[in-house]
């Protein structure tokens, strides 16, 4: 059947005053229910934009055309183009099929309410139901997520939950509408890393209960390495490498993506030593570099001759469903990677 999320070709720039940012530029994924996709890449790489998109929570310019995001393409979620809804359609939907987990609980739970009453009103918000049902109704999402004795904490204030608790209630705020497209925008980077992997072990079972769509999006491509079925890695708002999880965690092809592996911290190392750090910063999105945006950090430009200053590579599929954006050929990628790169991992 069709793709539940079905992204294509998304633009979203910024007029500002110093030019217009381009922080997602021609973006294209789908999405089955059941299904988990992990958008990976720096700050800045545009994936908490692609995100904000999909959600509709970006301010739209003024009637003159000044301010917020100009977003172009589609963004279909079970047939319906959410680009082109209105305002109050996308209210309906975040609630109702849509639903995000942010990174920091704390500032997106209000302090002077409970738990249980945030989780209550977000129900409220979508559903025709009493006050008690509506708090029973928290008290079991509280229990689903593995809060113990969750009548008990339901009366709990957020800054009475430990920064586990506080991830696993903001989890069950966002599922007690039973959405059917979870996103959650680096949902364990506050937390330590046994409680990092609970979390998603969480996400994980609840997202096959739910048979929910779900993307995580992360600079760590260890936190998608085995939650993920598809991986898709940004930068500059642009997706350079996007197939099958196993894939480009094990064989990857592109060389941002060789960095983002080489510069995961290394748990079984006394010192986290980032084995390969990319050299340089991302770059900004007002000025691109031209041709591949990834040239000025990348050392292997010079092997692909001028085609990397002045061509921009466009998303190939390397032959086994894995898409690559780059001017080096699948063979050359393959080579570099299992001499130069795969022994130093
Ligand atoms: Fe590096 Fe060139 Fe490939 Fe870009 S296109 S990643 S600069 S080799
Ligand atoms: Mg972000």
């Amino acid at each position: 059947g069709p793709a539940f999320l079905e992204v294509r070709d998304l633009n979203v720039h910024f007029p500002t005053e110093d030019g217009l940012v381009k922080a997602v530029d021609g973006l294209s994924f789908t999405l089955r229910r059941g299904q988990t996709l992990g958008i990976v890449g720096e700050s800045g790489s545009g994936k908490s934009v692609t995100s904000l998109a999909l959600l509709g929570l970006h301010k739209r310019p003024d009637k003159r055309g000044r301010g917020g995001a100009r977003i172009r393409g589609e963004i279909r979620l079970d047939g319906e183009d959410l680009v082109a809804a209105p305002p109050e359609r996308l209210e309906t939907l975040r609630g109702e099929k849509l639903a995000m987990v942010f990174q920091d609980p704390m500032s997106a739970m209000h302090p002077y309410y409970t738990v249980g009453e945030q989780i209550a009103e977000a129900f409220l918000v979508h559903n025709r139901a009493s006050k008690a049902v509506a708090r029973k109704r928290a008290i079991e999402m509280l229990d689903r997520v593995g809060i113990p004795q969750p009548d008990a904490r339901v009366d709990d204030f957020p800054h009475q939950f430990s920064g586990g608790m506080r991830q696993r209630a903001m989890i069950a705020m966002a599922l007690v509408c039973n959405p059917q497209l979870l996103i959650a925008d680096e949902p364990t980077t506050a937390l330590d890393v046994t409680v990092q992997a609970q979390i998603l072990d969480l996400m994980r079972d609840l997202q096959q209960e739910f048979n929910s769509a779900l993307i995580v999006i992360t600079h760590d491509l260890g936190v998608v390495a085995e939650l993920a079925d598809d991986i898709m890695v940004m930068y500059a708002g642009k997706a350079v490498e996007y197939g099958p999880a196993k894939a480009v965690f094990t064989d990857p092809e592109h060389p941002y993506t060789w960095g983002l592996l080489g510069s995961m911290p290394r748990l079984d190392r006394a010192v986290q030593e980032r084995l390969l750090p990319i050299p340089g910063n991302p770059p900004s999105l007002i000025n691109v570099p031209s041709g591949c945006a990834f040239h000025p950090r990348c050392g292997y430009a010079q092997m692909a001759g001028g085609h990397c200053r002045n061509e921009v590579p466009q998303l190939v599929d390397n032959g086994q469903g894995t898409l690559v954006s780059c001017h080096l050929w699948p063979q050359q990628r393959r080579g570099l990677f299992a001499e130069h790169i795969a022994p130093k991992l």
